[in-house]
């Protein structure tokens, strides 16, 4: 049986899919768009994460890495995370951090890999719970980089009546969407043209949108990101609606930016590009959805 690497699990999602979800969140994500509130998921194997405020500068792991990662000078707690060789050790000798929770102490690494059946078994009592009103929702990073093992997964969800969202960029070739497609219910399609987007990334997705539009364009919602400076703009809207007319798809989700993410940039040794920038407001999303709806499009706000 394959396995499948996460790094996290929400357990009652009223808005990733029809009705109430589990999420399971997949690791590994080849687009790292700048506004990503999930840069964990972007590697299958995590970085180092480092949270300054749960540290209390005792200089256990300095003293513990074989590698000399950490050090504290003057007070300040320092990270080499090029000679990190991810062992794992400065964490479980760490007294604020727990090897099995990455986000509640000083120190950890985001995601777990785990057999398939073992994780069905961890999923399936909520599963059930939900089963007749919602069921179970596949994001990321972005799920198509493991859909071998994502495929033995929701075969068995299907089998056991579990209903299936996939949410991707569609940006991957056709293949990791050929091995979901019998075991997806629908499907919650990432679109966001900016002006720095590759061209190979958009011809791909318009490909996979074609591809599964013509097995079911009814199973698929376009969810776009609204991102002050990349996607509010008339030629983002445009293109949506051009792809989505073309395709007889007629449903999307619009979210406002998340600004709450810079912490996981930090936590990583990262730069975060969009510090400072504030959410659309509620007439914005408004105004936007608006755009959408004249065009004969079901426009919906997501929170
Ligand atoms: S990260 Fe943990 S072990 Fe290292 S100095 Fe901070 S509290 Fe101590
Ligand atoms: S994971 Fe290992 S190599 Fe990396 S900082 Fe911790 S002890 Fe050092």
């Amino acid at each position: 049986m394959k396995k499948l690497k996460y790094f996290d699990i929400s357990w009652f999602s009223s808005v990733d899919g029809p009705g109430t979800r589990v999420v399971l969140y997949l690791s590994g994500c080849h687009l790292r768009c700048p506004w990503c509130h999930s840069p964990h998921s972007w590697e299958i194997s995590s970085p180092l994460f480092f949270f300054e405020s749960c540290c209390h500068k005792c200089g256990i792991c300095v003293d513990t890495c074989p590698n000399h990662v950490h050090s504290i000078l003057n007070g300040t707690h320092l990270l080499d995370r090029s000679n990190c060789i991810k062992c794992g050790i400065c964490i479980e000798n760490c007294p604020s951090s727990d090897i099995n929770k990455w986000n509640s102490g000083a120190l950890g690494f985001a995601g777990k890999t785990t057999e398939v059946s073992e994780l069905y078994q961890l999923l399936k009592p909520q599963l059930e719970l939900l089963k007749e009103i919602g069921g179970l929702t596949v994001s990321g990073g972005d799920p198509l980089l493991q859909s071998e093992a994502l495929s033995e997964l929701l075969e068995i969800c299907v089998k056991e009546g579990i209903h299936t969202t996939v949410e991707t960029s569609a940006t991957l070739g056709k293949t990791h969407i050929q091995d979901l497609l019998p075991f997806v219910d629908n499907w919650l399609i990432g679109m966001r043209p900016y002006k720095a987007d590759k061209s190979e990334d958009r011809k791909q997705l318009l490909e996979n949108i074609d591809y599964l539009a013509n097995h079911n364009p009814k199973s698929i919602t376009i969810r776009t990101p609204i991102i002050p400076g990349y996607t509010d703009t008339q030629s983002t809207y445009d293109t949506i609606i051009e792809t989505m007319q073309n395709n007889n798809l007629d449903s999307i989700e619009i979210l406002p930016y998340n600004p709450y993410s810079e912490n996981y940039y930090k936590a990583m040794g990262l730069n975060f590009s969009l510090t400072g920038t504030q959410p659309p407001d509620n007439e914005k999303m408004e105004q936007i959805r608006s755009v959408f709806t004249s065009a004969g499009i079901n426009a919906k706000i997501v929170n």
